[in-house]
């Protein structure tokens, strides 16, 4: 039986005591207000009860001088999230000792995530911007990634959200008739998992004009959240 308050059963239906996981992965170098606009909208129009920040390793597709530590990036993530009783600072790709030095793929990182809330009753999403998305045909075995669990894909500014449909390979879309579920007319539909548009959020910033702005001694007041800032200073990161 369907127990979705009605602003959501358009979005995705919800069973009684299902818990509902997003899983937010990025490089969070540093984490941003943005991000957490992003996290703050998803939880409202999903009923989500947890969103998983995921800060990873070594970054597959990003490969900066001058990154952040694994440490330093887990830290702020972890002070950004620290008054939000459903943000959680996940460890999940911080990998041997917690170094941060080893690659992920998503799709293995999900694929795991699944088995640990497997017979959980918990309906996991992947969280992330149109940005991400509209690469995502590079990303490791993607059309599996694609199968393993519904998408959530936040707008941002410059992105189109029509153009996110292009990127997914047509057989892997739901045959005409034969849709699973969700009746979002936003929602694109696969043969196992939805990818849902969240269009209620749209946010400028960038960790590129954060670090951007403390390279020319300018101030981040306001891009970041104040505890992240107090870090950043006391650090001396970015500098
Ligand atoms: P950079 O500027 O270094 O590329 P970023 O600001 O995009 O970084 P990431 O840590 O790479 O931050 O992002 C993690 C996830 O959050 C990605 O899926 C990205 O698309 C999304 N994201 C980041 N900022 C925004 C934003 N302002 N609006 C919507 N999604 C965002």
């Amino acid at each position: 039986m369907s127990v979705a308050p009605p602003q959501a059963r358009s979005a995705a239906p919800v069973s009684a005591g299902e818990r509902r996981i997003a899983l937010f992965g990025g490089t969070f170098d540093p984490i941003h207000v943005g991000h957490l606009a992003v996290a703050r909208a998803a939880e409202r129009r999903f009923h989500l009860d947890e969103i998983h920040f995921i800060p990873t390793g070594r970054p597959p597709h990003k490969h900066r001088r001058g990154m952040a530590s694994y440490a330093d990036r887990y830290a702020m993530v972890a002070l950004a999230c620290a008054d939000h009783p459903r943000f959680i600072a996940s460890l999940a790709e911080s990998g041997p000792g917690h170094s941060g030095r080893e690659v992920y793929y998503s799709v293995e990182t999900v694929r795991h995530l699944k088995q640990k809330f497997h017979g959980t009753d918990t309906r996991l999403y992947f969280l992330l911007g149109a940005d991400s998305f509209l690469h995502i045909p590079s990303w490791k075995d993607y059309e599996t990634l694609l199968g393993l669990c519904d998408f959530i894909v936040a707008s941002r500014p410059g992105f189109r959200v029509e153009a996110l449909r292009l990127v997914i390979p047509p057989d892997l879309l739901a045959r005409k008739g034969a849709e699973h579920g969700p009746l979002d007319p936003r929602a694109i539909i696969l043969r196992r998992t939805s990818v849902f548009v969240l269009d209620t959020v749209s946010s400028h910033v960038s960790a590129t004009e954060v670090r951007e702005r403390l390279d020319r001694k300018e101030s981040i007041h306001g891009l970041v959240p104040p505890r992240v800032e107090e870090y950043i200073t006391k650090q001396a990161l970015y500098r």
